[in-house]
């Protein structure tokens, strides 16, 4: 329900304290797309076929600018957010990347506290970005990376960009200061999941924490099929079959990795059961898409245009309204139906149309 909407006198922030979905999630998290291009062309993200030389990216007018973003934002966190997350595409592709990082990290919530500032990246372009982003004011980074070997990255990216490009730029990560730095590897049967160990056994005790990623049926181009996710579960037997491992609790209500130490003191790992343990029922993201559009869920199929009311000289109060009006309307849980559905049937394409096409 949209609690009573007022202004934040500090911030000139519109604010409405209880704003939930239908399923009572609350607002939480943003994650803003900052451009749709890639460096990489990752098999199960943007393959060449579909992301090729003739593909046509989004022009530079389409994409929201630094000051149309971070209006947004404003409104956003009136409603309840408090963690940002700049992504993409590859978000350090976006020109001045820090600039926009600068002015989202002196944003404050309603309750007076700093709102943070995160960002995904492949790190190709990292080691000469790092220290900058974290003089900006970022808070915490997130690193791509499928495996060690320069073989298995070059087949998964399908680029020439060696390993050590990548390692680099975490190693410039930790220099700046950002600790720990988190590396999310997705896994993919057949592909790289010979890579799991290796990966364990070069971020052990190094200051990072290394997250295992179920392979996820996103978008309609990576032909998708479930018998090449490696599940959680077996990622964990095989990890603890080397490495004694003791579970941890949440950092908080809602985080998606399940967290785990090495027995052994040598730091932490998580894994991100998307496919098999969804996590749909404590999902408090909304998505900002790089031509301003709201997503509700990382499976949906259409999104909600706030860059035309924006342009068209809305206020933030009616930005604000826009925004929570459809996240009260939001009943978005993709992946649990997923779940279920793979239980009983396994035509998955089926399945994903029926619930979210249209
Ligand atoms: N370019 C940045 C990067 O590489 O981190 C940010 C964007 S990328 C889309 C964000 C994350 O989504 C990456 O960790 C990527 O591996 C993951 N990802 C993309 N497609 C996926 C899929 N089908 N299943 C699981 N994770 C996926």
């Amino acid at each position: 329900m949209l609690g009573h909407l007022m202004t934040d006198l500090f911030n000139n922030i519109p604010v409405t304290d209880t704003l939930t979905d239908t399923l009572q999630r609350p607002l939480r998290d943003l994650r803003i797309s900052v451009t749709d291009r890639c460096n990489l062309r990752c098999t199960y993200c943007m393959p060449r076929e579909a992301f090729g030389n003739d593909h046509v990216f989004l022009p530079r007018a389409e994409l929201l600018s630094f000051e149309e973003i971070t209006r947004l934002a404003r409104s956003f966190i009136g409603l309840g957010v408090h963690k940002i997350r700049l992504t993409g595409g590859e978000p350090l592709l976006r020109r001045n990347i820090a600039q926009l990082v600068e002015m989202l990290a002196k944003l404050n919530t309603p309750a007076g506290k700093p709102v943070e500032v995160t960002l995904t990246t492949n790190a190709v372009l990292l080691s000469r970005q790092a220290q900058s982003l974290r003089d900006a004011g970022l808070a915490r980074l997130s690193v791509s990376l499928d495996g060690l070997s320069d073989e298995v990255f070059r087949r998964m990216s399908d680029s020439e960009v060696p390993v050590k490009t990548v390692l680099d730029g975490i190693d410039a990560a930790l220099r700046a200061g950002f600790a720990p730095v988190k590396v999310n590897m997705v896994v993919k049967r057949g592909v790289n999941d010979h890579e799991i160990l290796p990966m364990a056994e070069h971020f052990r005790g190094g200051g990072i924490v290394l997250r295992f990623i179920e392979y996820m049926d996103v978008g309609s181009t990576n032909g998708w099929r479930m018998d090449e996710v490696v599940t959680a579960r077996e990622i964990l037997e095989r990890l603890a079959a080397r490495y004694p491992l003791r579970q941890v609790d949440p950092n908080y209500t809602g985080e998606v990795a399940e967290r785990w130490r090495y027995a052994d003191g040598s730091g932490e790992i998580g894994v991100i059961a998307s496919i098999t343990r969804a996590f749909c029922q404590t999902c408090t993201r909304a998505r900002l898409s790089t031509d301003g559009k709201l997503y509700t869920c990382l499976f949906a199929t259409d999104g909600l245009d706030l860059r035309t009311p924006l342009r068209a000289g809305a206020t933030d109060p009616a930005l604000t309204a826009l925004i929570a009006g459809r996240w009260q309307q939001r009943e978005d849980r993709y992946s649990q139906l997923r779940q279920a559905a793979t239980t009983i049937s396994s035509s998955q394409k089926k399945i994903e149309m029926s619930y979210i096409g249209g």
